[in-house]
């Protein structure tokens, strides 16, 4: 497998630390509002990332923190007249709830930075001792020059930083391209005790000691957006490589963003939709599909049309895979394929499933390439559809065979796990189910229970499961 690792600019064979092992960290999020759809960018990826780790026989240990401490936080507890703590508790749920709609699997850990200040005292502590941190006036900083590798991650010298630095009035630090670790408490603000007084750590510290603590001082995989690469992450290693002398982390993987009009999309631009509202309207597949079919590396647009798109090509996968589900229903357990059965026809599509596999997996073990991928498999879309429409009575197995390969090589990517019949998610599907619930329900009050049965066995057929509670009906997709 390779990636392309930005400390480095090329492309390289990944060799974890220690072998058959994966320990992964990606910056999680600050939480003062819900995520934007651009944010879900880095979630939907590095989730597959991870998946697909697992799927070429990793062990991954997946962290990610949760921001619950930042000057966001505090500035939308005023505007809401609410306290910080209120605020970060709302949107880390309201956080969680979007992944599990997204189909992003939750880290194995998540640490949230409020739970782990005391390690980040001792962190600035050990900083202090070195030479590379010091105080003023209650407030911590660290010493940038003191690093020799400042840059080397976005590549920027400090000369060059040092010019285009700004010098703030009231200036308390040595230099002006010092950042803060620790940050002395103001009047209403959240605060922890140090031996410096009472403060918050700055955001780039928590990083480094979240991620340290429980991956090890030198990890695998750290992964964002381009936008953290400076000075978020390249601060990050200058911390992290000052307190322990080892290298911090062997493949930096970043993420092109998504961009709208051609300016980024960013909750300061204000030119955002939340990632609720996108889900609501055209479903996770569509959403996850959206992403997984550009290179993580690439920009991309953002538009209605442009999602819409994906939720029509995703429902062309859908198409096929109703279509073998019906030619093979009812016997799908009895088809065991016997290569020596089939038709000459069957031999050569069966040669075409193998080859699909490799080249998809050959697609994704070269950093990461789901867009080549999503080419590989429409490919076999096409043929697939050929294939099926006259197919000998011997070749049926394989029609299970080619269900089943859509089951397999979308399983990374979080998509065609649902029953062929309903891809979950759409608005427009909910009313649907919704509709037929309130009709089975009007039936058994008229006591036609043979419809309402039947309403109820149709929709078990289509992969939807309906469970009477008290006086309602919920419902649920029944998993594979
Ligand atoms: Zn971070």
């Amino acid at each position: 497998m390779k990636f392309y690792n930005t400390l480095t600019k090329k492309l390289e064979d990944f060799q974890p630390v220690e072998p058959g092992r994966v320990k992964m960290y990606v910056c999680g999020p600050t939480v003062y509002d819900y995520f934007h759809i651009g944010n879900a960018r880095p979630f939907i990826l590095f989730d597959s990332l991870r998946r697909y780790l697992e799927h070429r026989g990793y062990k991954v240990l997946y962290a990610q923190n949760v921001t619950d401490v930042d000057d966001k936080i505090i500035n939308r507890a005023t505007a809401e007249k609410i306290s910080p703590s209120e605020v970060a508790q709302k949107y880390t749920q309201a956080y969680f709830e979007d992944l599990e709609k997204l189909g992003v699997r939750p880290a194995n850990i998540q640490p949230k930075a409020t739970e782990k200040i005391p390690e980040m005292v001792k962190f600035i502590e050990q900083l202090i001792q070195k030479g590379s941190a010091y105080e003023v006036k209650g407030d911590i900083f660290f010493r940038v020059k003191r690093f020799k590798g400042y840059g080397k991650l976005s590549k920027k010298s400090i000369d060059d930083l040092q010019a285009g630095a700004r010098v703030e009035v009231n200036e308390q630090k040595e230099d002006p391209l010092d950042f803060a670790l620790w940050k002395g408490a103001k009047p209403g603000e959240p605060h922890w005790p140090s031996p410096w007084g009472e403060g918050r750590p700055g955001w780039h510290l928590e990083c480094s000691v979240m991620s340290m603590e429980i991956l090890g001082e030198t990890f695998d995989i750290h992964g964002g957006g381009t936008d953290l690469i400076f000075p978020h992450h390249e601060n990050e290693i200058a911390q992290s490589e000052s307190n322990t002398g080892k290298p911090f982390v062997r493949y930096w993987l970043h993420n092109e963003l998504l961009n709208i009009q051609g300016e980024k999309m960013s909750k300061s631009l204000g030119n955002f939709e939340y990632a609720r509202d996108i889900i609501a309207q055209y479903g996770r597949e569509a959403i996850r599909y959206f992403y997984l079919s550009k290179h993580y590396r690439s920009p991309m647009g953002f538009s209605h049309d442009l999602l819409a798109d994906s939720k029509r090509a995703v429902e062309r996968i859908y198409n096929l895979l109703e279509g073998l589900a019906s030619q093979v229903k009812g016997q799908a357990d009895d088809l065991k394929l016997d290569p020596k059965k089939l038709s000459d026809a069957g031999k050569d599509f069966l040669a075409l499933i193998e080859k699909t596999r490799e080249e998809y997996i050959q697609s994704l073990d070269n950093d990461f390439n789901t867009a080549g991928g999503m080419g590989v498999l429409f490919e076999f879309v096409k043929e697939a559809n050929i294939f099926r429409q006259n197919v000998a009575p011997s070749d049926l197995p394989l029609l299970k065979e080619a269900l089943d390969l859509f089951r397999e090589l979308g399983e990374p990517l979080g998509l065609f796990q649902e029953s062929p019949w309903m891809q979950s998610g759409s608005e427009s599907q909910e009313k649907l189910i919704q509709l037929l619930i309130q009709l089975r329900n009007d039936l058994r009050v008229k006591k036609e229970f043979q419809l309402s049965d039947k309403i109820r066995n149709q929709l078990q057929e289509m992969g939807i499961e309906l469970k009477d509670k008290d006086n309602e009906t919920l419902w649920s997709y029944v998993r594979k």
